[in-house]
C-alpha cells in the first residue's frame, strides 16, 4: 500500500484499502474506482490527480459516503482512526462528517444555500453534526472564531451568498469544513471556478488553516501546478486506479509512470518553444476498459505484455508506488 517510510512510527489518520466504487448504468455497471489503497498521515497534504473520469471525485465523495443512489460500494475499507466509515450506521456517519471528515465540495460556491444567510448556515453545521446542547452565544463565538482564522469579517454572518465574491463564498466553506475541528478535509477542485489571483489566496489561506488545526487535506484536482504548490504527496488516478504515488518533489522531478509524464511534460511553462500539446487519445470507457494496462492505448511506450498484463501497483523504491510494466524491473 502506498505509503511513507519516514512517517512509519505515527500511524496513518486515514487508511483505503482495496476500494471498489461503480455505477449503475442502463449498459450495466461503471466500476470508477478498482481497488484503490492510500494512506494519509496526521497533517499530511496528499494530492489525488488525474483526468475527468479517473475516479478521483468519486474517491473522495465515497470516504465521506455521499454518493448518489446510482453508486455502489463493492468493496473495501476506509479506515479513520482505526475506526471503518463503511460500516459506520446512517447516523454515526452524520455524526463523524463535519467533525471528524469534512468536505470543501466541487464546485463550492454554489453549495451554500442561497436562500439563507450565511451565519444560519454555519450555525445548522454545528447544530446537525455536534447536536450536544451548545448555546446559540457558543455557537456564534465558534463561527466568530473561524471566520476570523479565514480573513473573512463576522458581517459577512447576516449576508445571503449571493452578496458575497466568489473567494469570500469559497473561504465560507473553508470556515464550515473546520468549524468542527476534524483530522481530515476533503477538497475537491476548490478553487476551480476562481481567478489565478484569488485562487492563490483562498490555497494560502486553507494552507494556513489546516496547519493551525493539524488536519490532514485530501486535495483532488487535475491541476498539477496546483499540487505541486500545496501538497507533499502526490497519487495519480487513471481509469480508476491509482497508477503512480510518491513524494512531490520525486514525482515532479521523476516521473516513473508515462501518464505522469505525460500530465507533467502537458504542464506550459515560459521556456516552452514547441507547439503546446496535451495528452493523445481519450480516456478508457469504463464499461469496456481496454485490456491489460488501462493505459495502453494511450502510452508512447508501450510494449507488447502491455495489452495483456495488468501491471501491479508495487513500490518500485522507497516512498515511490507506481503500476507500469516498465517500472517493476526496478527502475532507478
Ligand atoms: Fe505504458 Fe505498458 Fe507502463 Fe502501461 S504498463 S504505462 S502501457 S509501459
Amino acid at each position: 500500500m502506498a505509503g511513507d517510510r519516514s512517517q512509519e512510527a505515527k500511524a496513518p489518520v486515514l487508511e483505503v484499502r482495496n476500494l471498489r466504487v461503480s455505477y449503475t448504468t442502463a449498459a450495466g455497471p461503471l466500476r470508477a474506482v478498482n481497488g484503490v489503497s492510500f494512506y494519509l498521515w496526521p497533517g499530511e497534504r496528499l494530492g489525488l490527480v488525474g483526468e475527468s473520469g479517473s475516479g478521483k471525485t468519486t474517491t473522495a465523495l465515497s470516504l465521506m459516503r455521499l454518493m448518489q443512489d446510482t453508486t455502489v460500494v463493492e468493496g473495501g475499507e476506509v479506515l479513520l482512526d482505526g475506526v471503518d466509515l463503511l460500516k459506520l450506521s446512517e447516523e454515526e456517519m452524520r455524526q463523524a462528517r463535519f467533525a471528524k471528515i469534512s468536505l470543501i465540495p466541487q464546485g463550492a460556491m454554489n453549495s451554500l444555500n442561497p436562500m439563507m444567510k450565511v451565519g444560519e448556515q454555519l450555525r445548522d453545521t454545528i447544530r446537525a453534526h455536534q447536536p450536544k446542547g451548545n448555546s446559540k452565544a457558543t455557537i456564534d463565538a465558534r463561527i466568530q472564531q473561524v471566520l476570523e482564522s479565514v480573513e473573512l469579517r463576522l458581517n459577512v454572518m447576516d449576508s445571503y451568498p449571493h452578496e458575497l465574491s466568489g473567494g469570500m463564498k469559497q473561504r465560507v466553506c473553508i470556515a464550515m469544513s473546520i468549524l468542527l475541528n476534524p483530522k481530515v478535509i476533503i477538497a475537491d477542485e476548490p478553487t476551480s471556478a476562481l481567478d489565478v489571483v484569488v485562487q492563490r489566496q483562498v490555497m494560502e489561506t486553507l494552507r494556513r488553516v489546516q496547519v493551525a488545526l493539524g488536519a490532514a487535506v485530501i486535495l483532488v484536482g487535475h491541476d498539477m501546478g496546483l499540487m505541486a504548490q500545496f501538497v507533499d504527496r502526490i497519487g495519480v488516478m487513471y481509469g480508476g486506479k491509482l497508477v503512480e504515488v510518491g513524494p512531490v518533489r520525486g514525482i515532479f522531478k521523476d516521473p516513473l509512470h508515462p501518464y505522469t509524464q505525460l500530465l507533467i511534460k502537458s504542464l506550459p511553462n515560459l521556456d516552452m518553444k514547441d507547439v503546446f500539446r496535451g495528452i493523445p487519445g481519450l480516456t478508457p470507457s469504463l464499461l469496456t476498459p481496454p485490456p491489460g494496462c488501462m493505459f495502453h492505448p494511450r502510452c508512447p511506450q508501450v510494449i507488447q505484455r502491455c495489452s495483456v498484463d495488468i501491471p501491479k501497483f508495487v513500490e518500485i523504491k522507497p516512498e515511490r508506488w507506481a503500476a507500469c510494466h516498465l517500472c517493476e524491473g526496478g527502475r532507478q
